[in-house]
């Protein structure tokens, strides 16, 4: 297994950084996380207190007009956030995750024009991998863009693309070389407004309501060479690769945030809730179920800040760990919430109560940015490659 050794602590500008952001949660996020749900609204108004306090240059490094409170400022947000609302996360993240090709894989001068903007808060960003027939299966996407000149004309559709509409910059996939699957990939900055370029209709969602799905539609939509992320074709599917790798432990810390409030919610209930003539707190049943959920939020949150400093520290075993991390939280905020239902009883499976929305918002952390499936077979072609290798 693997020799990675971490240090658990976080500086002194993440700690303030974590106290920030956890007054706007408890001030502006958890007061409107019900009816920007109910609405299926997106949170407009949260993100101009999340501008006006840094927190979207909070996320990107000093050189490109960021704060540069390090790696695991995203982390940290992401678990504040969503302890609150994982739809305004979702929302939130989205401008990072759209970001990360550009971050890994763009030329300086690309850098310089669009994360600086990102950074500013001006602007917002979403991914564009998914298409309606390449989900787990990432290098059946159809998306081409053909060189003209000095353009590319791109064809395709993207689908579930979070902050799709809202965003003004879009980092999308494409084939440039058809008959080399992943390998012929390459990625494209896209803006909005530019001609050919449509969303689809805003998706009626299970859970993160406020957080806005729809489809990329790409009609001979013309792209200047100098959009090409990285000026070099066919190189894409590595950038994708390593914004999962970056993006995964995020992920986790949202599915944290999801389970730590599940879990505050019900400890709290089961305090109060009597029942013959006792808390409910009192009965061993409910005990261990509340000794089971804060053991695996707890493994979950050391596993998810294993991975995201792996990340930053760019080890080897980043990407199992990444997936490790994704899996096991994802998985832990589902199994929380569900339990944090279950000891409301009934009154859990109204809307009257928070953890009927918790319980919806949790199922999209088993899916999104590679299912608990696909995860799972990350981890065990990686472990058992390395095992083969020993021999
Ligand atoms: C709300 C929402 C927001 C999203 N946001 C974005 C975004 O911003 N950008 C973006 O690019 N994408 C986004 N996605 C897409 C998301 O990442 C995909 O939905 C996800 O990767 C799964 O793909 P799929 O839905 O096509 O499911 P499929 O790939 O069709 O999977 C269906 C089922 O089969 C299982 N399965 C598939 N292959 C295997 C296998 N090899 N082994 C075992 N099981 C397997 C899956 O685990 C799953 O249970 C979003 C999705 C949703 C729902």
């Amino acid at each position: 297994m693997s020799d990675f050794h971490f240090d658990v602590r976080f500086s002194e500008e993440e700690l303030q950084l974590r106290d920030l952001v956890r007054d706007l949660v408890k001030n502006e996020v958890i007061p409107n996380a019900l009816s920007l749900d109910e609405k299926n609204e997106y949170p407009t108004e949260i993100f101009k207190k999340f501008r006006e306090a840094g927190l979207f240059a909070a996320m990107f490094s000093e050189e490109y007009g960021g704060l540069g409170i390090g790696d695991m400022s995203w982390i940290i947000l992401s678990e504040e956030i969503a302890y609150g609302c994982l739809g305004v996360n979702t929302a939130f993240l989205a401008t990072k995750l759209g970001a990360l090709p550009l971050e890994v894989g763009g030329t300086k001068e690309q850098k310089e024009r669009w994360l600086t903007q990102l950074a500013g808060g001006n602007k917002t960003c979403a991914f564009g991998l998914t298409e309606p027939g390449a989900g787990s299966d990432v290098p059946a996407l159809r998306t081409y863009a053909e060189k003209k000149g000095d353009r590319y004309i791109i064809n395709g559709t993207k689908q579930w693309i979070s902050g799709a509409g809202q965003a003004d910059i879009y980092t999308v996939f494409a084939l440039t070389a058809k008959d080399r699957g992943p390998r012929g990939m390459s990625c494209f900055v896209l803006e909005k407004g530019m001609k050919g370029f449509s969303f689809g209709k805003k998706e009626d969602k299970l859970g993160i309501r406020c957080s806005e799905t729809r489809q990329l539609i790409m009609e001979d939509v013309e792209v200047p060479v100098e959009n090409l992320v990285g000026g070099v074709e066919n190189t894409a599917f590595l950038y994708a690769l390593k914004t999962l790798n970056a993006s995964r432990p995020a992920v986790a810390a949202s599915a944290v945030g999801v389970a730590q409030a599940a879990f505050d919610y019900a400890i709290g209930y089961a305090r109060q809730r009597e029942q013959f003539g006792v808390k409910i707190a009192s009965f061993q049943a409910i005990q261990h179920m509340l000794a089971d959920m804060a053991m695996r939020i707890e493994a979950s949150r050391l596993l998810t800040y294993k991975a995201g400093k792996a990340v930053a520290a760019g080890h080897k075993d980043q990407a199992r760990f990444s997936a490790m991390a994704k899996c096991y939280a994802a998985d832990t905020a589902m199994a929380v919430a569900t339990d944090a239902v279950q000891i409301y009883g009934g009154y859990g499976y109204t809307k009257e109560y928070p953890v009927e929305k918790l319980f919806r918002d949790a199922k999209i952390l088993q899916i999104y940015e590679g299912t608990s499936q696909i995860q799972r077979n990350e981890i065990a072609a990686g472990l058992i490659k390395e095992a083969a290798s020993r021999k």
